[in-house]
């Protein structure tokens, strides 16, 4: 579980620069959401835990760009439930601690 774009990502041997958009966060009640966008393809491949039933979805949609105002860049769907969860644009520079 939660292991499929881990084996895009070492199927293809993609590194950073590999990569239009690569995003992996925590979500609220354990969720998790990760999301990538091989550089050249319009295809954001989403693996969600969702936050409000816990079941796990992969699922692909078309990847397009947003405009520079919109806060959300995406929405992934649970499969389950069919709660949607935002992928909002992280702001400012990257943090880590
Ligand atoms: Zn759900």
């Amino acid at each position: 579980m939660f292991d499929k774009i881990d084996k895009i990502i070492k199927e293809k041997k993609l590194t950073p620069p590999d990569c239009t958009y690569h995003t992996l966060r925590p979500l609220e009640n354990g969720g998790r959401l990760r999301v990538l966008v091989v550089k050249g393809e319009d295809v954001a491949h989403a693996e969600l835990i969702c936050p409000f039933c816990g079941k796990y979805t992969y699922s692909k949609q078309e990847y397009k760009k947003v405009s520079k105002t919109s806060k959300i860049r995406m929405r992934v769907e649970c499969s389950s439930c069919g709660k949607k969860t935002k992928v909002e644009k992280l702001k400012g520079k990257k943090e880590k601690k």
